[in-house]
């Protein structure tokens, strides 16, 4: 099975800048930028990684070779890297609609919560991207960025909730978004109990009392309990205005950024109690990252609550060769209707490429084993590759269908 000319609806990825592409390893054209400032943009760590940690993965050392073999350049590295850099800074829309091209990617769905000028320090006008993406975006709307200004500026509890809500609705009516991403993994952890209006108000009183300090980016869960509780309660919040509105809520489950991520509160099935809550079984959950490493348990939500759906992104590409059999152990029990792919992409373009082509490629396999063994026919393995590079995302979000050619 070559999967290579189907299309791909891209359903986790974030906004990039090209005139800031490379930031986290130097600007382009700098002349300390190298093959390390490459490498870098496929760690996911906030700290810099040392040099020749990156270089020496077998994720980067392939995008390399098969940099190598879209752009008709040798292998070396350096040559690899000097060459992209030079056809990115030239023309960088014409550099990304090779790569795009080449991966067939139609359709990007863009958390818009990252990067932020309060995180990052930068963030990229929309409007400024689609401009020079070959294919179709939509909005994924963060709920953590708004409950960090209300969180600041400590409004009354009523108006706290209200202008939450609102936000919410504002990025559906206004920004189109067609689904909502939380980060509260990194806040709480999955963990995430039900909070009652008036254990909230109570919670949200005792940090008024306080005068809290602000919250801290990913750091306050350690030593501010009243502050989990507010954000359990407005995380269940979003949940029910989206089950309202009709639009999925991305949670971010299994591995992120270290060294913030708690990876021991991370797993996917610590979320029991927002799903087996009857009052949220009308809103779509997308388990975010597939709950990488814990496939297994999201494969198993997906099969056992109606409401799961599977994301694959930042797994592919950051599994690297585990891309196969962890997509393998995802289709054990999960409803292949269920499962879409995604790529995190961010920072630089080949991100959103490397994924999607290694998708491809591993879904492949994946089929082809399994129709090996005769668990699916030929057909249904075409239906099934249509269905999670494309088709399953197109359906839940109701992405409009994207122009055929360009
Ligand atoms: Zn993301």
């Amino acid at each position: 099975v070559d999967l290579r000319s189907l299309p791909i609806l891209d359903n986790h990825a974030h906004p990039f800048d090209p005139s800031r592409s490379g930031e986290r390893g130097g600007e382009m054209g700098d002349p300390t930028r190298d093959v390390y400032s490459f490498a870098r943009e496929w760690s996911i760590s906030l700290d810099p990684p040392a040099r020749g940690m990156m270089e020496n993965t077998l994720l980067v050392r392939r995008v390399i070779r098969d940099l190598a073999e879209l752009l008709g350049c040798e292998e070396r590295p350096e040559t690899v890297v000097e060459v992209r850099d030079s056809l990115y800074r030239s023309d960088p829309a014409a550099y990304i609609r090779r790569l795009f091209d080449d991966a067939v990617i139609r359709s990007v769905l863009l958390d818009t919560g990252s990067p932020i000028p309060d995180d990052e320090g930068y963030e990229v006008r929309l409007a400024d991207l689609a401009a020079m993406l070959p294919c179709e975006i939509q909005v994924i709307h963060r709920i953590e960025p708004s409950i960090r200004r209300l969180l600041q500026e400590m409004p009354p509890f009523d108006e706290l909730v209200d202008r939450f809500l609102s936000s919410i609705d504002n990025a559906v009516d206004r920004e189109g978004a067609v689904a909502l991403k939380s980060v509260i993994a990194y806040w709480t952890g999955l963990d995430i109990h039900i909070r009652d209006e008036g254990e909230a108000r109570r919670a949200y009183a005792a940090m008024l009392a306080r005068g809290a300090p602000l919250p801290v980016w990913y750091r306050s869960r350690e030593h501010v309990p009243d502050e989990r509780v507010v954000r359990e309660f407005l995380f269940v919040q979003a949940m029910l205005r989206a089950g309202e509105r009709r639009i999925p809520v991305q949670v971010h489950t299994g591995f992120g950024d270290a060294p913030v991520i708690d990876m021991t509160t991370a797993d996917p099935l610590l979320l029991r109690r927002v799903l087996n809550e009857s009052a949220l079984r009308d809103t779509t959950l997308v388990l975010v990252h597939a709950g990488y490493p814990w496939v297994e348990g999201s494969s198993f939500l997906a099969n056992q609550y109606d409401n799961v759906y599977i994301d694959l992104s930042e797994m592919l590409p950051m599994a690297g060769p585990g891309a196969m059999p962890k997509i393998a152990a995802i289709l054990e029990m999960a409803p292949v209707t269920k499962v879409m792919y995604g790529s995190d992409g961010f920072s630089i373009p080949e991100t959103f490429w490397f994924s999607a082509r290694e998708a491809k490629r591993a879904l492949a396999q994946v089929l082809e084993d399994l129709h090996g063994r005769g668990w699916v026919t030929e057909s249904e393995a075409w239906d099934i590759a249509r269905g999670v590079l494309h088709d399953n995302g197109a359906r839940l979000y109701a992405v409009p269908a994207a122009k055929e050619s360009h």
